[in-house]
């Protein structure tokens, strides 16, 4: 079953982490002199090198999540954790990893950056289910990790819970759950599940329900082991402390976020009826997400009619199963409005 150490990259295993000045001093007090660091000694609110470890921030976030603060790990976007794990854990011209399709292009992504091979399962086209049984038979001997992502982008549903318990119990490698937007859904995070399974990693991000993909703040929940691996090999400073800071402020204001989402999934209810009306759409994909899938007569033509009226959405006629769907972002009440009338216009 699932050991870690099988896992690890032998050239991480074997590394030493990069000792930072203020990984040696973690001591932020005022009343201390640091010469320590080769910072400029002059106070701006910016010339000291940030915590590496970002404390104060995932105190907030454990007590938000309920989750403990020492098996979290943040990146500059959910992007910088991704390709983290894919250094940790994937050798590079040897191994391979699989996911699902349509999903996120990122994986694909940063498995080609990393030299690895990407292999994809294409979801059911009835439901836009994973097909466990394909999964499986895609795995070898050198399959590190199977990416699932729910609420999936582009589909918009939640993958049912007994597909990933069946994949989470029956592979002796990792699984990640990207869940960028289960904020937005009814069901409920993987989070809790971490301690049942070792080989379980949770992603999320501040980009989307909280509303700061501006800052750049992902992060990673895993088992002590994997985080104690991935904060070896992590840039020391990756997060920077203007990103730590507004993200403390924001998740101290956790009503307000609360507020927002409510607000956008009455909008995306407006939507979704007020798409039901035209007859160019041809289906409308249920949605647990922030965003909605339709499939339409022609997609790029669509698309293009829409920029020419200056309302960008996103084409993903090229995904798998995908064949003229458009993916639009809840926007709001205002933007939503101006959507359907330009559609009424058609
Ligand atoms: C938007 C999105 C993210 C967020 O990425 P960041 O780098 O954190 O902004 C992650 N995963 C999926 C599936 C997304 O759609």
């Amino acid at each position: 079953m699932f050991n870690i150490n099988n896992i690890i990259r032998s050239n991480v295993k074997a590394m030493k982490a990069y000792s930072s000045a203020r990984d040696e001093f973690q001591e932020i007090n005022n009343n201390f002199i640091f010469l320590d660091a080769n910072e400029n000694p002059f106070d701006n609110g910016l010339n000291r090198y940030p915590d590496p470890l970002q404390r104060n921030v995932k105190a907030v976030l454990s007590q938000l999540k309920n989750f403990p603060a020492d098996q979290i790990l943040l990146g500059n976007g959910s992007d910088e954790v991704l390709d983290l794990i894919f250094r940790a854990f994937c050798e590079p011209n040897q191994d391979n990893v699989i996911s699902i399709s349509p999903s996120y292009g990122m994986y694909n992504v940063l498995a080609n950056l990393n030299a690895i091979e990407y292999r994809k399962s294409l979801l059911n086209e009835s439901d836009f289910q994973p097909n466990v049984k394909d999964i499986f038979n895609k795995i070898d001997d050198n399959t590190k990790m199977i990416f699932l992502c729910s609420p999936n982008n582009p589909t918009g549903e939640i993958i049912k819970k007994e597909y990933i318990l069946e994949i989470v119990q029956n592979f002796d490698g990792l699984v990640i759950i990207d869940e960028a937007y289960i904020d937005f859904s009814d069901e409920k995070s993987w989070l809790e599940e971490i301690k049942n399974y070792p080989n379980l990693i949770v992603i999320q991000t501040l980009s989307k329900a909280f509303g700061l993909a501006g800052i750049r703040l992902g992060i990673l929940y895993a088992s002590a082991e994997i985080i104690a691996v991935l904060n070896k090999i992590k840039p020391p400073y990756n997060i920077n402390q203007l990103t730590q800071e507004k993200a403390l402020k924001i998740l101290n204001d956790y009503d307000k976020i609360k507020f927002s989402t409510k607000t956008i999934l009455n909008q995306k209810q407006y939507l979704e009826r007020a798409l039901q009306k035209f007859s160019f759409i041809k289906k409308i994909y249920p949605s647990d997400a922030n965003f909605i899938l339709i499939k339409v007569d022609n997609a790029t033509g669509r698309y293009n009619e829409l920029i020419k009226k200056g309302i960008v959405i996103r084409n993903r006629t090229n995904d798998d199963l995908c064949e003229n769907c458009l993916r639009i972002t809840v926007g709001t009440k205002e933007e939503n409005e101006k959507l359907i009338s330009q559609f009424l216009s058609f």
